[in-house]
């Protein structure tokens, strides 16, 4: 026997999975179903696209059994087991990157969510929230010699050859006094039923049962019974009409490990050139890795019910990272490899049919639910946008699901709202980008278009700027940014000529003053109570998006400068125009800017220079 120390990490995992999802202790069993689930699968799999396996021939099976006398819970499958080195990688390491991941998100998470567990693939370690040992007994298909694996689930853990006979593992618990509960034929049924109804093979449990003679009295002797519990189907292989609601989402609990309702299901079965069979969900509540560069694909690949992989990014574009589900496809080959599933005819027909309902079956929520859409906005419309630049087939379907925040509304603005209280004659749509809705309703640039009635989208997401500038029209509106020259014309038809004309000289000082600080200085048609704002060139990136491109390290080193436009009716720019001296009338021109900038919520280059300059104004005004 050979005895080795957890890698620390694991010790870390079973500490805090024994501390903090105590109140969930009953999950242990769904883990360790879906792990015995999961080792048949993969058996399955190569009995059918590896020559080598081809000659084992086997009924899928998984058993529990318990003996409430010993304390023990035994649950046994026929899959495809583990050798020495897959028991010591599996068992003892944390090879999957994923328990790091976990460890850190558990940190985070206050709630202690439980459904993290089964996200991160920690599973089998939740045995020792009900046991105080556990012994696994395997032994890997095709090959002769079986393994005992035993832990106390403390530090170390030893391994030992074993007997078994047939390819499979068997994990058997020594209960402690909390995990006593489940030695019941009752509530081992309950909780069958209730996590794993829905695996796809037989989950048959064995218990005792009094005998009872021909007068209904006990004998005194107990019989063995083995009973299947789970319906063991493919669920999205059965015909829609014989499916409840509460299958629907019993399945979903299951495949997601999410312990919620999901907020919306589609089931499609397509007959024709190419069948297949999707079963998508969508989560009520976003998963938690849905903007980490290494989330963990929600959709299951079948060929033929044989599960393939749910490791593929590719099955769904990654703007629709959120979905989770199952692809049964009939016309895959069995082997197919990651490499040929990009490229596969098949593959990619199933995707883009499969895209295109999906965001039907979004459209449809946001007309049947306004509640439910609701939800669906505060969790998904931000990996939604990216649909705009990435997915360019589907554009106009994604313009229509995403969502805004509006100067016109409370609550989620769709393009189609928009629209329908534009004024008369207005030409294009305006929105904003920032990086704070707060800020962005004070902005200094929104004064004339409220003033106009003119309504203004504010985009405060990261990526709005690279997306709604893609996005280009809806129907026959332009989008247009209010931060940008160009975007006032409509405003511009309020200009005064002549006040411009006289304005002429003043403009030109002020450039003079500024220098290099911007690209240009003009007359604003955008402000009412404000002396200046700024504003980029039609094709430059706005001050926040250069800040941002600068926080993560890209910067381009190319500074693109900030046009200066002043309200001419403004009581400092009318000073201003009076202003004979060239020194104060450069502090007026730098403090006008600075105070655009600090708006905005640019940081300032200089923020001494912008001090000095208001003090020395402020001096000279408070002077009798
Ligand atoms: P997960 O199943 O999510 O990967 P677990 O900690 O539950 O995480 O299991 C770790 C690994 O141990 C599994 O990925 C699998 O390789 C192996 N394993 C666990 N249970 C079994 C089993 N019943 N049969 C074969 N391998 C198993």
């Amino acid at each position: 026997m050979s005895t080795h120390q957890f890698q620390t990490e694991v010790s870390q995992l079973l500490k805090l999975i024994i501390h903090s999802l105590y109140s969930h202790r009953e999950i242990f069993l769904r883990e360790l179903v879906s792990n015995a689930s999961d080792a048949i699968d993969k058996l399955r799999y190569l009995c059918a696209s590896d020559e080598q396996y081809k000659a084992i021939s086997f009924d899928p099976l998984i058993r529990i059994s318990f003996d409430a006398a010993a304390g023990t819970l035994t649950i046994e499958d026929n899959g495809i087991g583990m050798n020495e080195s897959d028991l010591r990688d599996n068992l003892g390491t944390i090879a999957r990157s994923g328990t790091r991941r976990f460890l850190d998100a558990m940190a985070e998470d206050k709630k202690r969510d439980s459904n993290l567990i089964g996200q991160f693939g920690v599973g089998f370690y939740a045995s020792y929230m009900v046991a105080d040992s556990v012994a696994v007994t395997t032994r890997k298909a095709g090959e002769e010699q079986a393994w005992l694996w035993t832990s106390d689930g403390k530090d170390s853990y030893a391994v030992e050859p074993a007997k078994r006979d047939g390819h499979g593992t068997t994990v058997s618990l020594q209960m402690n006094d909390d995990g006593r509960e489940f030695l019941s034929r009752w509530r081992l049924e309950e909780l069958i039923r209730k996590y794993s109804n829905h695996v796809a093979f037989p989950i048959r449990l064995s218990y005792q049962e009094d005998e009872y003679d021909d007068k209904g009295k006990k004998t005194g002797k107990t019989n063995q019974k083995d009973e299947q519990i789970n319906s063991a189907q493919a669920l999205w292989r059965r015909p829609k009409n014989d499916l409840k609601e509460e299958d629907y989402v019993e399945f979903y609990k299951n495949l997601a490990d999410d312990e919620d309702k999901p907020l919306l299901w589609s089931h499609t079965r397509a007959e024709g050139t190419i069948e297949y069979t999707t079963l998508f969900y969508v989560p009520s509540k976003a998963p938690f890795d849905l903007y980490r560069a290494d989330y963990q694909p929600g959709v299951k690949l079948y060929v033929r019910r044989v599960f393939i992989t749910d490791d593929n990014k590719e099955l769904l574009p990654p703007y629709l990272r959120f979905v989770r589900g199952v692809i049964d496809s009939e016309d895959l080959p069995l082997n197919v490899s990651r490499e040929i599933l990009q490229q596969n005819r098949v593959m990619s027909s199933i995707r883009t049919a499969s895209v295109k309902k999906i965001l039907a079956e979004f459209k449809d929520l946001a007309e049947r639910d306004k509640d439910a859409f609701k939800t669906f906005s505060d969790n998904y419309n931000r990996p939604l946008k990216e649909g705009l630049y990435t997915d360019f087939a589907n554009r106009d379907a994604i313009l229509e699901l995403v969502r805004f925040k509006s100067t016109a509304a409370d609550g989620w603005t769709s393009l189609a709202d928009y629209k329908s209280r534009t004024k008369d004659g207005q030409k294009a749509i305006y929105y904003i980008t920032g990086d704070s809705e707060e800020r962005l309703r004070k902005s200094p640039l929104l004064e004339m278009y409220r003033k106009e009635g003119i309504e203004v989208l504010l985009c405060n997401d990261e990526i709005d700027e690279l997306v709604i500038p893609m996005a280009g029209k809806y129907g026959e509106l332009e989008l247009k940014a209010v931060n940008r020259a160009g975007a006032d014309q409509e405003l511009n038809a309020q200009r005064d000529k002549g006040r411009e004309k006289d304005l002429a000289p003043l403009v030109e000082r002020l450039k003079k003053a500024l220098g290099e600080a911007v690209k240009d200085v003009k007359l604003s048609s955008r402000l009412a109570e404000s002396p200046s704002c700024i504003v980029v060139d039609e094709h430059d990136p706005s001050m926040q998006f250069q800040q941002f491109m600068k926080n993560l390290g890209q910067d381009s080193g190319a500074d693109v400068k900030p046009i200066l436009e002043i309200n001419p009716g403004h009581d400092l720019v009318k000073i201003a125009e009076t202003e004979q001296d060239e020194s104060r009338l450069s502090d007026i021109a730098f403090v006008l800017l600075y105070q655009a900038l600090v708006v905005e919520g640019v940081p300032l280059k200089d923020p001494a220079d912008f001090v000095a300059r208001t003090n020395r104004l402020l001096a000279r005004s408070a002077r009798p």
